[in-house]
């Protein structure tokens, strides 16, 4: 049996090599000159690959085929295949699998050389720009007119997020001209630009702290990690995971909180027992010197050579407030050149849950990112991705007819 995977990412490598492993005729068709770019780049070139944590909670999409797919492929499978391959995970104490290599590029080569000791076989440079189905084969063109056909057809062609790296939405089109539908991809898990002014010369300075999304009084969500500061915003995993959560609120703003372990008092006692500390030292050891001074300046503190001790009870509750409600008004992300995942894509519901084949056309299947499923930060999207396509392949090798009764 011969099938065709339109992508040679995280999702199309896996099925390819299950669908290989399984005695299928393995074409990945993939648009770039080398397959797995993106998979190269994730976590910061160490390859989180997956999360011991990972269940439904952990994302956002149709829980029902989310919980279905997990069900079937938990992370520990997912490990296990891993480590089948080659690969042994090491989960730290998060649940964040990395390879023991520590090397994005041993998942990617593990990927490949299953693949191609399956007998499976990678077509780069192929584009494809148009399925057609024709009784029960279908027929996949691609940019260059180079054709491929089979009966049975994985799309796994991801999502528009890091279009450096080839993201691209034009996976999800191809399938809406058969009535799938899809949501508009969103960037997300991408730095947040905010106002600029009150972040000046924190350019590049990395701080432990709780981050808060709020529209107006009310908390949309929160996160504790590290935030880093560039020149129009903040990044750091604890505020991209944010990102999710921004869509429809109006003025949305971050609040930091750099000392969520102290008490107000705290600073009080620090003030008096440090009294004779000049404001520029006064917070070093507690917060980044140059945070101390940004924060003493934004609530107009400008001599910084007088004493903590001098400082009123008013100015100590200002600075306690800066603190602990560092406020940014948000303006917006930095898009998809910074994202690692976006939320959107063909919805969930014209897919069966329990094999992602379509409902609306037999034989053609759908894994990974292109699909509306997205994940925190931590594992969970290429968790998503791995046994989304496990769960298809397993479908496609069993199903020769389709799950319509055809
Ligand atoms: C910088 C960065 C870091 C990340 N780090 C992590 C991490 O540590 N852990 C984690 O869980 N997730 C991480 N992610 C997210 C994760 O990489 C994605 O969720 C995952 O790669 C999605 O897999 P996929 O196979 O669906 O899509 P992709 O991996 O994007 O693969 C899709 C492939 O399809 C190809 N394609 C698209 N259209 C066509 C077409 N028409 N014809 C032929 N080929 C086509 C593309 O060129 C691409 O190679 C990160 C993402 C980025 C950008």
């Amino acid at each position: 049996m011969k099938c065709l995977v339109i992508g040679g990412g995280a999702a199309g490598l896996m099925a390819g090599c299950a669908l290989a492993r399984g005695g299928a005729e393995v074409v990945i068709l993939e648009r770039q000159a080398r397959v797995g770019r993106k998979l190269l780049a994730t976590g910061n070139g160490r390859c989180n690959f997956t999360n011991t944590a990972a269940g439904p909670e952990y994302y956002a999409g149709s829980r029902r085929e989310i919980s279905a797919v997990l069900r079937q492929y938990p992370a520990r499978r997912v490990l296990e295949i891993f480590e089948e391959m080659g690969v042994p995970g090491v989960v730290d104490a998060e649940g964040r699998a990395y390879p023991g290599s520590n090397q994005a590029s041993s998942v990617l080569d593990a990927l490949r050389l299953t693949l191609a000791e399956a007998g499976g076989r990678e077509e780069t440079g192929f584009d494809v720009v148009s399925i057609e189905k024709k009784k029960s084969e279908f027929l996949l063109t691609s940019a260059d007119g180079r054709r491929e056909k089979s009966r049975k057809v994985l799309l796994a062609a991801g999502s528009p997020a890091a279009p450096q790296l080839g993201g691209t939405a034009a996976g999800a089109e191809l399938l809406k001209k058969f009535g799938h539908r899809a949501e508009d991809f969103r960037p997300i898990l991408t730095p947040l630009t905010t106002e600029t002014e009150p972040i000046r010369g924190l350019k590049g300075l990395r701080v432990r702290c709780q981050a808060m999304l709020l529209e107006g009084e009310t908390v949309v969500c929160r996160e504790s990690g590290e935030a880093l500061f560039s020149e129009n915003g903040v990044s750091g995993i604890c505020v991209m995971q944010l990102s999710r959560h921004l869509r429809g609120l109006k003025q949305p703003r971050l609040e930091l909180n750099f000392v969520p372990a102290y008490v107000q008092s705290a600073l009080f006692e620090r003030a008096r027992r440090l009294e004779m500390r000049r404001l520029e030292d006064f917070l070093n050891g507690m917060l980044p010197k140059k945070l101390g001074i940004c924060l003493m300046r934004r609530i107009g503190l400008s001599d910084l050579n007088r004493t903590a001790g001098s400082l009123s009870r008013r100015e100590m509750s200002a600075l306690w407030n800066a603190m602990s409600r560092f406020s940014l008004k948000i303006t917006g992300t930095c898009g998809f050149d910074h994202a690692q995942a976006a939320s959107g894509g063909l919805d969930l519901a014209d897919f069966s849950a329990e094999t992602l084949e379509s409902r609306k056309v037999p034989g053609l299947y759908a894994a990974g990112e292109v699909l509306n499923v997205d994940g925190d930060c931590g594992g969970f999207n290429l968790q998503w991705a791995w046994a989304s396509a496990l769960t298809a392949a397993e479908a496609m090798l069993r199903e020769n007819d389709g799950i319509l009764g055809r």
